[in-house]
């Protein structure tokens, strides 16, 4: 079977580097599905969880935003940050979204609200990934 060789890559160093049969990502346009011999592409990513598959193993990541390049079998992830199911903090994550819907709450003002918003969504990205 082909495979795509997947390397997630953060600020902070190297998060996942494996080869796999098939990525599912959320595009800013919506989910992709890339596949073995896909044609070259560059997608702007939400905040959301990214699937990994092989055969019947399928692994999840938390992907905050970033970049997926995909160009000769090689998938590249760039984001401000991806964790692993296991290198989650779960207390940490359901800290971080209470405090940012206390701030949604109060609305202070349109920059703080949108803060809040989008460390909301990262913060329930996270519990997702660990929920499955
Ligand atoms: P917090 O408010 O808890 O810091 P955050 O969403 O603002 O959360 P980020 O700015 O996305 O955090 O990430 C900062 C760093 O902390 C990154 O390296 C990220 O991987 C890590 N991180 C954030 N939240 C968690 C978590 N719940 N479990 C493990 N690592 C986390």
């Amino acid at each position: 079977m082909k495979t795509l060789t997947v390397s997630v890559v953060t600020p902070n160093g190297p998060v996942l580097e494996g080869d796999y049969e098939m990525i599912v990502a959320k595009a800013e346009t919506g989910e992709i599905g890339i596949l073995p011999n896909h044609i070259p592409l560059v997608a702007p990513l939400s905040i959301a969880a990214i699937r990994l598959k092989n055969g019947n193993d399928q692994r999840q990541l938390a992907v905050n935003g970033g970049v997926m390049e995909v160009s000769s079998n090689k998938v590249t992830i760039l984001a401000q940050s991806a964790e692993k199911p296991e290198d989650i903090d779960e207390k940490r994550a359901r800290e971080a979204k209470e405090r940012a819907e206390r701030r949604i709450q109060s609305k202070q003002d349109d920059i703080d609200y949108l803060r809040a918003e989008l460390a909301l969504k990262r913060a329930i990205n996270r519990l997702d990934v660990l929920s499955k």
